[in-house]
């Protein structure tokens, strides 16, 4: 899957570094920031402005940042592998002569550079190469390379070999320790940032990182530090590679515990700040249950008393709903908001399209307007008088319900009595929109109802978000018939044009959806024309609509209204509809090259159909080079429904990731800990972090400042 949560990283940006230069301030006394960890990476050698800024990107302002920035990976250069001992898929150093180089003529050209040792011989593989290294590969030359062996055309080769040339009789020296590998950015070489992080090393010494949690390893953390970035020879590159070196689980589990920390220290905060106390009250509710075509399912019923109850305490509720496409959330959402609108007070929903907001609209006009209650929207595009006339029925209050996009966030617009901030598919909004707009309350602090539709393992869930509350809805309504979904080969493709020409000639509506590897608007939309055009001059009398991001919102909306009510069959769409839009009557969904695009979004966009009562089906229909992996990836699409089980799927297919690398963490970003990965770890790091926050508050903030002390969600608290 894409990420599971999205990884917020802005710590650079320019509006929270001087929330960042203060909360070091206040936590360090002015000798760490001259001569201890905290001094700037500018104190090093060969550090101006342009790479301090570069390693700003990363998160790197200090010394300290450089030592805990770990290596994600590690490779052994410090041996050299007789040719004839390798095997398929090693990663080696190898050394030789140089016996022919030559270009191939086969299916692509390649230079192909046999290189021989006493024990045997072996292939480099070039497929980019310029004349003069061909030139270089003369034969009797001495050459030593590094990189993975495969098996290949002439046998095992290495493509794309590191190689350096050894002229003259001395002995090249090898390296000394294993050689990490760091995430870096564009700018900063791999051995730039190891010389940098030696020098701090070297400049720092020994007494400059005391230990703050007992250690059971006789060894200083400067010293732990030390090895991970630089590990001798003999180290366990095995366990090093898949995070298991002690070093690494020591400072894994001390990280862990400093996020744990600052999220129970976030939920304290919570709980002594006011918010508004709505009563809990079915005087409006029980006509509002009554008057839907449907039964409340018992998930809908557990998870809205859950959050009726908050809503009635005067602490802020901070709640996150989790429920699976189709689960029925906007139910559960509006069963809140008439709580505090019963309580007089104001309710704002946020969602992250237009599109969304759109439909959110539309239902909420459908469900309130007979009760009498105002409703006001905002979108990023809305100008002039109407845009005034909606910010006015916020202000002063005449709109109890108020749904938009992040336009909500702006500060020209002002509640009168917002209590109550509900905020759709989460997933895709950060960290730092969701709190401004927990500050448009004016007195007291509106409560917050979270919803997603990602899913989110709950173990995983309650150590990303422990500083919130959690709720699933995990049963879908009566009567839906699972969605049937095949994978079928783009040479097929006339045959479902067909399939859908008599759906649609049966009553029935489809959605076409056109995927593009490149993230860009102009592009996907120009894909869609095409397709769209394409699939009217083939089905001539079918009413097809086409729906893009690069459309007015008005456009949208009313290509939207026209397939709601039925006057379009047959809709072309890019991924923008991918979160939440529901027409109950569309049964039939065809996404085009589905293998571009997460397991998590291909289960969100098939989730805009199976709505209704007629079986649903979903085609995936695959481009020409269709991997192996894509195929398993397609095939969990066919077997499942589930959209937890394929949130685990993926995670199985994508294979135990890069090490130090997945860092799925959601909201912070993790150094050396993985959520994924470490998950195990969690209960008893949270039974540890609850006992010294109580035990021992300054070292909790120590602990926290070391390792998430920047990080926006908690500076701005
Ligand atoms: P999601 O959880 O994906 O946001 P929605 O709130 O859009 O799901 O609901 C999907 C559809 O299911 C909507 O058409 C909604 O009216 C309908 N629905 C919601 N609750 C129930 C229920 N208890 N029984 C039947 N249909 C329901
Ligand atoms: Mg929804």
């Amino acid at each position: 899957m894409p990420k599971l949560l999205p990884r917020v990283r802005n710590i650079n940006s320019d509006h929270h570094s001087s929330i960042v230069m203060t909360t070091i301030a206040n936590h360090n006394t002015a000798d760490q920031q001259t001569q201890g960890s905290l001094q700037p990476v500018s104190v090093l050698k060969g550090v101006g402005s342009q790479l301090a800024e570069r390693l700003a990107k990363l998160g790197l302002l200090t010394l300290q940042d450089l030592l805990f920035h770990l290596p994600h990976r590690y490779v052994d250069k410090t041996r050299i592998s007789p040719i004839g001992s390798l095997n398929a898929f090693n990663t080696v150093l190898i050394e030789g002569e140089i016996c022919g180089a030559d270009v191939i003529y086969g299916r692509r050209r390649s230079l192909l550079c046999r290189v021989q040792d006493q024990s045997g011989s072996i292939c480099l593989r070039f497929y980019h190469f310029s004349g003069a290294q061909k030139q270089a590969l003369v034969n009797g030359t001495m050459i030593r390379c590094f990189g993975e062996v495969r098996p290949g055309a002439s046998g095992l080769e290495i493509y794309h070999p590191e190689y350096q040339l050894l002229s003259g009789d001395q002995p090249q020296a090898l390296e000394q320790t294993l050689t990490p590998t760091y995430f870096t950015t564009e700018g900063i070489s791999q051995p730039r940032l190891r010389g940098l992080i030696a020098q701090a090393f070297t400049r720092l010494g020994d007494k400059a990182l005391p230990d703050l949690l007992p250690q059971s390893e006789h060894t200083s953390l400067y010293e732990r530090l030390q090895f991970l970035h630089f590990p001798p020879k003999e180290a366990d590159i095995e366990a090093l590679l898949a995070g298991e070196h002690p070093y690494q689980l020591g400072l894994i589990t001390e990280e862990l515990m400093a996020y744990q920390l600052s999220l129970l220290r976030l939920r304290l905060q919570r709980q002594r700040q006011q918010s508004f106390a709505l009563p809990v009250e079915n005087a409006s509710k029980q006509p509002f249950i009554e008057s839907l075509p449907f039964t409340l399912t018992r998930a809908q019923q557990r998870v809205s008393e859950e959050i009726s109850h908050d809503l009635a305490q005067s602490t802020p509720m901070m709640r996150l709903l989790q429920g699976d496409v189709g689960a029925g959330k906007t139910l559960v959402a509006a069963l809140a908001a008439l709580q505090a609108v019963a309580a007089d007070r104001q309710v704002a929903l946020m969602a992250p399209t237009d599109i969304l907001v759109e439909q959110h609209r539309n239902r909420f006009c459908h469900w309130f307007e007979p009760l009498g209650i105002g409703i006001a929207w905002l979108s990023g595009k809305q100008k002039g008088a109407e845009r005034r006339q909606q910010l006015s029925a916020i202000a002063e209050g005449s709109a109890q319900v108020v749904i938009g996009t992040h336009a909500l966030f702006q500060n020209n617009v002002s509640f009168d009595r917002l209590a109550l901030v509900i905020i759709d598919e989460q997933h895709r909004f950060g960290v730092h929109q969701r709190l401004s707009l927990r500050n448009k309350g004016t007195l007291a602090i509106p409560h917050q109802l979270i919803m997603t539709a990602t899913p989110i393992p709950r173990t995983l869930a309650m150590s990303a978000y422990a500083d919130l509350d959690y709720s699933v809805i995990d049963e879908l309504p009566a009567g839906r018939i699972p969605i049937e979904t095949v994978i079928i080969g783009r040479q097929r493709r006339p045959k479902v044009i067909e399939r859908i020409y008599h759906a649609c000639k049966q009553g029935r509506q489809a959605y076409w959806v056109c995927t593009l590897i490149e993230q860009s608007e102009t592009l996907s939309a120009e894909a869609a024309e095409d397709t769209a055009q394409q699939l009217q001059e083939q089905l001539p009398d079918l009413a097809i609509g086409l729906v893009h991001g690069r459309l007015k919102p008005s456009e949208k909306e009313s290509i939207m209204a026209a397939f709601v009510a039925g006057d379009i069959q047959l809709l072309v769409a890019t991924t923008v509809i991918e979160v939440g839009v529901d027409v109950a009557n569309a049964s039939l969904m065809v996404i085009e090259n589905p293998e571009r695009l997460g397991l998590a979004q291909l289960h969100q966009l098939r989730g805009r159909v199976g709505r209704g009562t007629v079986a649903s089906h979903c085609v995936l229909l695959y481009g020409d080079n269709l991997s192996q992996q894509g195929r398993r990836r397609l095939n969990a699409m066919r077997e499942t429904n589930d959209g937890f089980r394929i949130a685990e799927i993926d995670l199985e297919l994508r294979g135990p990731g890069e090490v130090l690398g997945t860092r799925q963490t959601g909201e912070v970003s993790l150094k050396v800990a993985d959520l994924q990965r470490d998950l195990h770890l969690m209960p008893s790091v949270q039974q540890q972090a609850k006992a010294l926050l109580m035990d021992s508050p300054p070292l909790a903030e120590q602990l926290i400042q070391r390792w998430v002390g920047r990080d926006e969600r908690f500076a701005q608290v």
